[in-house]
C-alpha cells in the first residue's frame, strides 16, 4: 500500500496522534505588513535604495507565492512532504486518505492537511501564473531595481474571471500576499507614492493598474474569499 490507503486493522489511537503531530510540521508563509509596502513605494519615489527592506519584502512574498504553489499543488493532487520536499500523490479526496513521506519522515491525513490551509488566503485561483513568474523571477534578480519591478509587477496582478465577453478583474492577488481586507488593499495599491524618481516601468504598471484594472474592481469589493480557501 504505497501512499496509504487505509488499514481495516489499524491502531486508530497511534494513527490519530502520529496524523495531529503531522500536522504540527504544516507551515504556511504569513501575508506581509502593508506598511512595508508602502516604504518601498516611498523610498523608491525619492531614489532610496533600502536593499534589507526591498530583500524582506522580496523574499517574504517569495515565501508566500511558494506556500500558495504549495497548495495549488495539494488540489491538483500532489502534496509535498513538509520535512524534505518529496511529492506525495493523493489518489482521492477523501479525507481520510493517509499522506505519507515516501522517504517515511512524515504523514498526516489529506482531511488535517486540507483544513491547515482553509481561509487563509492561499488559494491560486486564475492568478497562479503570476505566481509562478515570482518564484521563477526572483532567484534571476541580481539588482535591488530588477527586485522592485518583480514585486511591483506581482502586487498589481488580478484574479480574472473569464466569464463575460471581456476579462473581468475580480480580486487583486494582493489580497492574498499582503494583510488587510480587499478595500483596504486597493487603498493601498491606489495609494503607494510615485515621484520624480520612479523608474518608468513601475509609473507604467501604475498607469495600467489605474486605467484597466482598478475602474473593473469596484463592482464587487466584498472581501470575498474565493472557494473558502
Ligand atoms: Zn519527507
Amino acid at each position: 500500500m504505497p501512499y496509504g490507503k487505509v488499514s481495516p486493522w489499524r491502531n486508530e489511537a497511534a494513527f490519530e496522534q502520529q496524523s495531529n503531530s503531522g500536522i504540527a510540521a504544516v507551515r504556511w508563509a504569513p501575508r506581509v505588513a502593508p506598511w512595508k509596502v508602502r516604504r518601498l513605494y516611498e523610498n523608491d519615489a525619492q531614489g532610496l535604495v533600502d536593499e534589507e527592506l526591498i530583500d524582506d519584502v522580496a523574499y517574504s512574498l517569495y515565501a508566500r507565492c511558494q506556500s500558495i504553489l504549495a497548495v495549488y499543488a495539494a488540489e491538483q493532487g500532489l502534496v509535498a512532504c513538509p520535512l524534505c520536499g518529496a511529492e506525495i500523490p493523493r489518489r482521492q479526496r477523501d479525507e481520510q486518505e493517509l499522506l505519507r513521506c515516501p522517504l517515511g519522515h512524515w504523514q498526516t491525513t489529506w482531511g488535517l492537511y486540507r483544513k491547515s490551509y482553509r481561509h487563509k488566503q492561499l488559494w491560486a485561483g486564475r492568478a497562479v501564473t503570476a505566481f509562478m513568474e515570482f518564484v521563477q523571477g526572483l532567484p534571476k534578480a541580481r539588482t535591488p531595481r530588477e527586485k522592485m519591478l518583480l514585486i511591483d509587477r506581482l502586487i498589481h496582478a488580478c484574479h480574472q474571471s473569464l466569464t463575460g465577453a471581456a476579462a473581468r478583474y475580480k480580486r487583486p492577488v494582493a489580497c492574498n500576499l499582503i494583510q488587510g481586507k480587499m478595500k483596504e488593499l486597493i487603498a493601498l495599491l491606489d495609494g503607494l507614492a510615485y515621484g520624480p524618481c520612479t523608474p518608468p516601468e513601475i509609473l507604467r504598471t501604475r498607469a495600467a493598474w489605474r486605467e484597466e484594472v482598478a475602474p473593473y474592481l469596484f463592482h464587487s469589493t466584498a472581501d470575498h474569499n474565493n472557494e473558502g480557501i
